[in-house]
């Protein structure tokens, strides 16, 4: 299990695609990636191996904003209907994430009756409450910012706006997650491995941290919305 994300000017999908590959020694039954352009997202997801996933990329399809996943079941069966990354109802918001929601069947109680899901994930509901939080009048920093606030369990999130292509929202609890940096462009991981291909400056996140990540900046910030200030290490492995 593991998450992939890049935002900049350079095409995404190959970036994403060998990013996951480079996360394939986690372990996982199934895969996908969500990219966005001017036409709107554009998901691929399978059941099985990256290689199957590549065969269900259209090619044709160019974007420089993205988010990729690898699934490690909890729940919900291994199918391409389960695998990340998960969507909205409206659409909007395409989001992918690695842990578990102890408390998703509450959460989809209290907030969610009326929503239609599509998966039998615990994941679904994080990108339900963002979309219902939106719709009720929050700023989707604030909406996916509340949510984070609900959320029990751990997390390691990557979250796209169909209406912002400027922006990935992340966000982290005791799941593993980095920031990439790079020049035009910055990128997010699990693990520096699969990032290596276009950076070695990784910034480290802390439990229950967001990170607003636009092609020039990061900003990270706790939940109470105080903004944190933290230097770049540089990953000294082997790409
Ligand atoms: N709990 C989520 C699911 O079952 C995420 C699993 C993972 O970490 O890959 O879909």
């Amino acid at each position: 299990c593991g998450i992939v994300g890049y935002i900049g000017y350079q095409d995404v999908k190959e970036i994403l695609l060998r990013g996951l590959e480079k996360l394939e020694y986690r372990g996982y039954d199934s895969a996908g990636i969500a990219v966005l352009n001017d036409e709107g997202i554009h998901l691929f997801k399978e059941k099985g191996r990256i290689a199957d996933l590549r065969n269900v990329v259209d090619p044709t399809v160019s974007a420089s904003i993205g988010i990729g996943h690898t699934r490690w079941a909890t729940h919900g069966a291994p199918s391409r209907v389960n695998a990340h990354p998960h969507q909205s109802a409206s659409g909007r918001f395409t989001l992918v994430h690695n842990g578990v929601i102890e408390n998703y069947a509450i959460l989809k109680r209290e907030y969610l009756q009326d929503v239609a899901f599509r998966s039998d994930t615990d994941t679904e509901v994080i990108v339900q409450l963002v979309e219902k939080f939106v719709n009720d009048g929050l700023s989707v920093e604030e909406a996916f910012r509340k949510t984070l606030t609900l959320l029990k369990g751990s997390y390691a999130i990557a979250m796209i706006d169909a209406e912002n292509q400027e922006v990935i929202y992340v966000a982290k609890n005791k799941s593993p997650l980095l920031v990439g940096l790079g020049h035009g462009f910055n990128v997010v991981a699990s693990d520096a491995m699969a990032m290596l291909q276009v950076t070695n400056q990784f910034v480290e996140l802390m439990d229950k941290e967001m990170v607003i990540v636009t092609s020039e900046d990061i900003t990270i910030k706790t939940l109470n919305g105080d903004i944190v200030q933290r230097a770049p290490y540089t990953a000294e492995l082997d790409a």
